[in-house]
Formats: C-alpha cells, sequence, structure tokens
C-alpha cells in the first residue's frame, strides 16, 4: 500500500477530529521518523512531549516486553510487585508523598479536581456543591466535559454544553488577578507553568513564586499541570523548578511512559491526597504493572541518560539559532529547554505553510494557533541534529 492509500482509509473510516500532516510514518528511532516511502524526517513535535526520551527507546521497549511476558493487569482489586517501587522512585524524584496512578492526562487532571474539590469541603467548611476552582484563559488540561468546561478555546467547547460548572478564568501570568479572584469558596488553582498549546507561552520572571506565596497566604491548593513541562522538557525534572516552588498538587503524563504507553499521575502532598478512601476513585488499568514496568524505566533513562541536562544545554543552543534567523516576518522567538516556538506575523499568512515545507526539507513540526510553530525535538537530540534542523528551518523561513 502507499502513503496515499492509509490517508484514504483514514479518511474513509476514521473520526476527522485531527487534521494531521499528511506524512505515514511506519518507524522510529531517537530523534528520527521513517515514513512507508522510507523517508526519514526529524521528529520535532514528539507527540506532544510523549517521546522526549526518543523513539522506540531500547530500554524502555526491553522493560515493556519483559513485562508484557510477566504480567500485565491486574486491576487494583490486587496488588501488583510494580507499583509500590514506582511510587517510590516517583516520590524521590519529584519531592512527594502520595502519587495516585492513572493513564491519560485528561484523567490525571479529573482526578486532581475531584480531590481538592473534596479537600475543600473537609478542610474549609464551603457549603455542598459550591467548590470553586480558579484556571488561566487559554489553558490546555485535555478534552473531557469537565475540562472543555474551562476552556476558552471556542473550537474545543463548540457544540458539547451543558458543561460543569465551579470554575473561574483569569488572566495567565497576572498573579494579582489571582489574588482578586479567590473568596470563601476557592479550592485551588490550576495552572500550566508554561502554556504549551497556547504557543510556548512563558510568564513573567517571579510569576510562579507569587502564586505559591498567595496560594499558600490564601489556604488555595497550587495544581501546576507539568503534562508537557514536565519530566525534562523544559531542562529540569519539573519546572517548577526554574523558581524554586512546589506545587501541592503535579499532574505528569505523557512522557511518564517514554511514549510506549498511556501513563499519568497525580502527585501529592499526603495531606491532600489523604481525603480519597477505598472506592471513591479509580480506574481498571491505572496503576497496572505494565505501566508501571514501562513508567520506571522511562523515568530511570531520562535520569541516567543525561536528558534533563541535555535539554537544557540544547534548548540553549537551539533557541540561540532561531534567534539568529534574520527574517521580517518573526515576530517572536521563545523557549525554554527544548519546549521551543517561533511565532509569525499576521502578515505571513499562518504557520502551517511553513510547517509543510519543512516536513519537504524532513522536519516534522506543528503550528498552533495559525500563526506559532513549536519545536520540542526529543530530548536526546544531538548539537549536529540542532545544528541540521536550524538550516531547515533557516532555509524554510527564508
Ligand atoms: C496533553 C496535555 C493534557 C492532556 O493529556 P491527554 O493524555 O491527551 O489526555 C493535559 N494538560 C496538558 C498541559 C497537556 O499538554
Amino acid at each position: 500500500m502507499k502513503a496515499a492509500d492509509f490517508i484514504d482509509l483514514e479518511e474513509q473510516f476514521g473520526a476527522h477530529n485531527y487534521k494531521p500532516l499528511d506524512v505515514v510514518l511506519t518507524r522510529g528511532e531517537r530523534v528520527w521518523v521513517w515514513d512507508v516511502e522510507g523517508r526519514r524526517y526529524m521528529d520535532c513535535l514528539s507527540a506532544y512531549s510523549a517521546v522526549n526520551q526518543g523513539h522506540c527507546h531500547p530500554k524502555i521497549r526491553q522493560a515493556m516486553m519483559d513485562q508484557a511476558a510477566r504480567l500485565t493487569l491486574t486491576s487494583r482489586a490486587f496488588r501488583n510487585d510494580q507499583l509500590g517501587l514506582l511510587y517510590r522512585e516517583l516520590c524521590q524524584l519529584t519531592h512527594s508523598h502520595k502519587v495516585l496512578p492513572m493513564n491519560s492526562g485528561a484523567e490525571a487532571v479529573e482526578s486532581a479536581i475531584k480531590t481538592v474539590r473534596k479537600w475543600g469541603y473537609r478542610h474549609k467548611d464551603i457549603p455542598e456543591n459550591q467548590a470553586e476552582i480558579i484556571v488561566c484563559a487559554n489553558n490546555f488540561h485535555g478534552r473531557t466535559i469537565t475540562i472543555v468546561s474551562f476552556s476558552t478555546d471556542p473550537t474545543a467547547r463548540g457544540g458539547f454544553g451543558p458543561f460543569t460548572p465551579g470554575f473561574k478564568i483569569i488572566p495567565f501570568g497576572d498573579a494579582a488577578a489571582l489574588e482578586a479572584a479567590i473568596t470563601d469558596r476557592t479550592v485551588a488553582f490550576l495552572v500550566e507553568p508554561i502554556q504549551g498549546e497556547a504557543g510556548v507561552i512563558i510568564p513573567p520572571d517571579g510569576y510562579l513564586r507569587q502564586v505559591r506565596e498567595i496560594c499558600t497566604r490564601r489556604n488555595v491548593i497550587l495544581i501546576l499541570d507539568e503534562i508537557q513541562t514536565g519530566l525534562g522538557r523544559t531542562g529540569k525534572i519539573l519546572a517548577e523548578e526554574h523558581e524554586g516552588i512546589e506545587a501541592d498538587l503535579t499532574l505528569i503524563g505523557k512522557a511518564l511512559s517514554g511514549g510506549f504507553y498511556p501513563v499519568s499521575a497525580v502527585l501529592s502532598t499526603s495531606e491532600v491526597m489523604e481525603v480519597l478512601k477505598p472506592g471513591e476513585h479509580g480506574s481498571t488499568f491505572g496503576g497496572n504493572p505494565l505501566a508501571c514496568a514501562v513508567a520506571r524505566t522511562a523515568l530511570r533513562v531520562l535520569i541516567e541518560e543525561g536528558m534533563v541536562d541535555n535539554a537544557a544545554r540544547m534548548g540553549a543552543y537551539f533557541l540561540e539559532g532561531l534567534r539568529r534567523i534574520r527574517n521580517p516576518m518573526i515576530k517572536s522567538v521563545r523557549g525554554r529547554g527544548l519546549m521551543l516556538a517561533v511565532e509569525l506575523s499576521p502578515e505571513a499568512g499562518g504557520a502551517r505553510q511553513y510547517c509543510l515545507s519543512l516536513k519537504d526539507r524532513g522536519l516534522l513540526c506543528k503550528d498552533t494557533h495559525t500563526h506559532t510553530i513549536r519545536f520540542a525535538p526529543p530530548l536526546l537530540i544531538t548539537r549536529e541534529e540542532v545544528d541540521w534542523a536550524l538550516e531547515q528551518i533557516t532555509a524554510a523561513l527564508g
């Protein structure tokens, strides 16, 4: 079968909820992927940062195959010999006290929402069904009904109501707006350390420190959604480390499995997580031994192979290279670690055409919010590979 045949099948039999670039991939290794016609591309999206460890990392693959041959699913009705080890390793790595394992990122967000509401009714005397959670404009936290209920993106919401109440939206990067929005009924503030889907929007320096101080003083739980920023992407294990703070709840997913399998988690202090009692929350697949074995190895290679430091170094080098590109259509270049973006001016006529011409040059990336191109290669990218990427980007934007 040819690429066009695979595309036809997707169009004919699949839901049309994505508009992918027409490249049909069949194989991947490190930062590279190959299409069905044998053409090679550099992956500068990394499945929205789920393959931070690079495609088909051999150690993660081995752990997955070994565990798949031994035991895959027990349900949480019984215990397994991988879950406790993953808990301990995650807590040691992130200075957390408690872990709640789930599968998708959206499930981690939903789980955090349930947990902080319950905490609020227990600890803050909020009248039943009145708990409020503060979120930011232009957020991206997932696709469930509750999560799109507090999205400000009309495409994500349109036609999907009625929506879940209990959310209040403030501008991102504005600590004074948070202070002003808190009431007696506020249980939590949910925020991305850097807004990824919004186009790699980095808040002003000190924002997270101010937010941490306000949440502590007003007895509001700080939930950081690090599903995209976490696990090395920004050059630290968690993006919160850039400001030396610790969230009360931290959400991770995506790269927690190195792209092999959906694994997510809510990381918590003991005080917050202890409100959940047996039977009050769960997931058939959450915490299964296959997921845990994969996640344990995905975390181990991130550390052992120095990928976090490499993301900091190569990210700075990549950013510097992007900043050197002289083109009047570039409105802004920004990034932290290997989470990078070039925003084009409206006169450039949209970012998608540049993604198409980059594809023709062998570099895969994704436009976001019409005018922004995001670059987020796997964290093991080398200096030579960054040089190659910069050559293609310079040529495509020239
Ligand atoms: C991807 C993402 C999610 C949702 O994760 P899914 O696994 O797609 O449900 C939530 N928050 C952020 C910041 C994300 O980038």
